[in-house]
């Protein structure tokens, strides 16, 4: 597979990606490598990433407890205190072996330390394949409020193997898939047909989707890094999506949901809300509730608790001046920015996903 450039840095695949490490490591020697993993990815991805790194510099592994609980300011106190401790200078390289949670936090830390590290991406999820680790946003969340801190610093490059989703549970397999099928609603008919089809996340055509997935990103980021425009279609379902996740942390009453199930969610109530108001045809947005009923994720809220993640929404950070703004589609393909809805209408799209 070809590598994907965007705007200065690289995605690179498989075996490629590893040679391309070593090379960067030998033309670079940085003096101390860190490696920030979580608990499940020191069990199940750092003995496959080991034997593939060729140097003599000095490996500080650090590791902190899995779970999007820990994606927060505290645990970045924490490795940014153990790596000044193991001596970490502007000539130390960071590498992140993880899914969304590992590089978004490890991204973070690695661009503020020292006034920031060169620092590498090597995904282990489906969603830090296609998604977390392109694209160059990284940062933690604020309380229960998600990526509320943070900058874009993109790494020196992301490496990609579909060798690591052979630990990942079903569950985040399932998880990551939700934002290749918003890659196929915002930019691709045909990419979304193909997803509906596919049914083995193992097999070479579901490899080459993830390839296409990170194509679709990555073209879109390098058209609007700093998210001015294009950009903001990436936000597709994540509005109430975010809003979803940020209110079920809050209501730990309630059973919690993995960012992709909450997107999912967010897909249903804004392409409810792409009929409505950016002329979604009826059959589209009955094609894409038919796909979310499949996932079976039964989450239906009252009306005084959409009221609540409306409030939430508040905090997105494409709203202007106060104001929710929403992606929403114009076709299965297609979309526009910045659509102002009435809360009516929202309270109306989320009784949808019930039905
Ligand atoms: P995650 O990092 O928590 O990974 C999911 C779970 O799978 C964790 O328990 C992890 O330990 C485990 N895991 C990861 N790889 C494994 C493997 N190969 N084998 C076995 N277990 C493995 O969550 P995620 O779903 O990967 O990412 C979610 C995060 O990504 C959220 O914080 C979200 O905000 C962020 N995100 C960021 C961007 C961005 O542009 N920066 C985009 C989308 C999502």
């Amino acid at each position: 597979m070809e590598p994907i450039t965007i705007n200065n840095f690289t995605i690179y695949f498989e075996n490629q990606g590893f040679k391309t490490l070593n090379k960067w490591i030998k033309e670079h020697q940085p003096g101390t490598i860190f490696i920030l993993v979580d608990d499940k990815t020191m069990e199940n991805c750092y003995p496959y990433l080991m034997p593939k790194i060729e140097t003599t510099a000095r490996i500080e592994v650090i590791e902190i407890d899995h779970g999007e609980e820990f994606k927060n300011i505290d645990t970045c106190g924490g490795v940014w205190s153990a790596m000044v401790e193991l001596g970490c200078d502007r000539n130390s390289l960071m590498i992140n072996l993880g899914g969304g949670v590992i590089t978004d936090l490890g991204g973070f830390i690695a661009s503020t330390i020292k006034r920031g590290i060169p620092f590498m991406h090597i995904p282990t999820s489906l969603l830090g394949m296609v998604d977390a680790a392109i694209g160059g946003k990284n940062g933690v969340d604020l309380g229960n409020l998600k990526n509320q801190i943070g900058v874009i610093n993109g790494p020196v490059m992301t490496i990609i193997d579909p060798e690591f989703l052979k630990t990942l549970p079903q569950q985040h397999l399932v998880n990551g898939s939700i934002e290749m099928f918003k890659h196929g609603l915002i930019s691709d008919r045909v990419y979304w047909n193909d997803m509906k089809a596919s049914h083995n996340f193992h097999s070479d055509h579901f490899n080459s989707l993830i390839y296409q997935s990170a194509l679709i990103k990555s073209d879109i980021v390098t058209m609007d890094p700093f998210e001015k425009g294009a950009r903001k279609a990436l936000n597709y379902g994540h509005t109430a999506g975010h809003a979803i996740e940020s209110y079920l942390m809050e209501h730990p009453d309630r059973a919690a949901v993995l960012h992709g199930e909450a997107i999912a969610a967010g897909i249903v109530v804004e392409s409810y809300l792409s009929v409505q108001y950016a002329d979604l045809a009826l059959d589209s947005y009955k094609e894409i509730k038919e796909w979310y009923n499949t996932l079976q994720l039964n989450l239906s809220f009252t009306d005084k608790e959409v009221l609540e993640m409306i409030e939430l929404m508040k905090y997105d950070k494409k709203n202007t001046n106060g104001a929710i703004k929403f992606v929403l589609l114009e076709t299965i393909g297609s979309f526009v920015t910045n659509q102002e809805v009435s809360n009516e209408m929202i309270m109306e799209a989320f009784q949808e996903l019930i039905n």
